[in-house]
């Protein structure tokens, strides 16, 4: 068993649709492969097709938690669930009025278009990756890095605050889609241990049932922290890549480092929902 339960495709800001994914997933050996795009299941929806690792349906939603942005996955979730459909809805529509802000400070800049060019993409969650794409192939900005350093991150030009869910309604939709919501990476939020920690207590006790303990660059001493956090708040855990684009340089699918076998036998595949999952038909 090889898994990878942190995924994106071009329905939120990745770069390739679904049987790519699969296809690569298939080569680099994965038996089962998590898509869990920004605050959107789309990917999900379609009919699957070609040969690879089986798909685990799954989502990433960005909430707020204490003022910082956290990033809850949901794994074995129902698609087509009401109420997580519901909130995914919501989010979209924070995330369109979010670029709306977005184009309107572009255009006082002189730069004008980035509707149109978004409105030609496949994404049903609209990022500020997008956005970013945008100000690179406009000639604004000459690469990705430098669009989110000068104008997409806080205090950069074009910078508006997102508005998105509470953490606790993220982990609540999820689990009524009956699906096991994740901490997604806990080692990238500008926070300290004490606070992590504390992190990890409220979105234990709010529901959540499992943590992301490895993932593409993690530093050696966070994944032991992640893993001891783990077992002592009775965490399942996951493992995911977060692949986005082959192109760029977004880690490849599959490729990151293990959890160690203490921590394996604590896998969220041992999860009783994941037993029971969900397996969605595309109709
Ligand atoms: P959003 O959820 O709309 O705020 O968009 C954030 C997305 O932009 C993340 O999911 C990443 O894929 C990407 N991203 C964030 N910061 C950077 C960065 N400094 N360089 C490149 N991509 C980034
Ligand atoms: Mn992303
Ligand atoms: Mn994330
Ligand atoms: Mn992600």
């Amino acid at each position: 068993m090889k898994v990878d339960l942190h995924s994106h495709t071009y329905y939120s800001d990745g770069k390739h649709d679904l049987c790519y994914l699969k296809a690569r997933a298939l080569e680099n050996g994965l038996s089962h492969l998590a898509i869990t795009d920004h605050d959107c299941v789309d990917a999900l929806l379609v009919e699957q097709q070609g040969d690879g690792p089986e798909i685990i349906s799954g989502v990433e939603i960005s909430c707020t938690w204490e003022n910082i942005e956290i990033h809850v996955v949901g794994l074995c979730i129902n698609p087509r669930d009401p109420q997580l459909s519901r909130l995914l809805a919501e989010q979209q529509a924070k995330r369109n009025k979010r670029v709306a802000q977005i184009d309107q400070k572009l255009s006082q800049l002189g730069s004008h278009g980035l509707m149109e060019a978004l409105s030609a993409l496949q994404a049903r969650a609209l990022t500020r990756s997008h956005v970013a794409d945008f100000l690179v192939e406009s000639g604004v900005c000459a690469n990705r890095k430098k669009a989110f350093k000068r104008y997409l991150n806080k205090g950069g030009k074009l910078y508006v605050p997102a508005e998105w869910c509470a953490m606790s309604s993220a982990i609540e939709a999820i689990r009524a889609a009956g699906g096991i919501a994740t901490l997604a990476h806990p080692g990238r939020y500008a926070i300290n241990r004490i606070k992590l920690k504390r992190l990890v207590e409220t979105f234990r006790q709010a529901g959540g049932e499992a943590l992301e303990a490895t993932y593409p660059n993690i530093a050696p001493e966070m994944k032991q922290y992640l893993e001891k956090l783990g077992r002592e708040y009775s965490m399942y855990l996951s493992c995911g890549s977060d692949f986005h684009d082959a192109a760029a340089t977004w880690t490849d699918v599959g490729k990151l480092p293990t959890l160690s076998s203490e921590s394996a036998a604590h896998g969220v595949w041992r999860h009783p929902q994941w037993e029971s999952r969900f397996q969605f038909q595309a109709s």
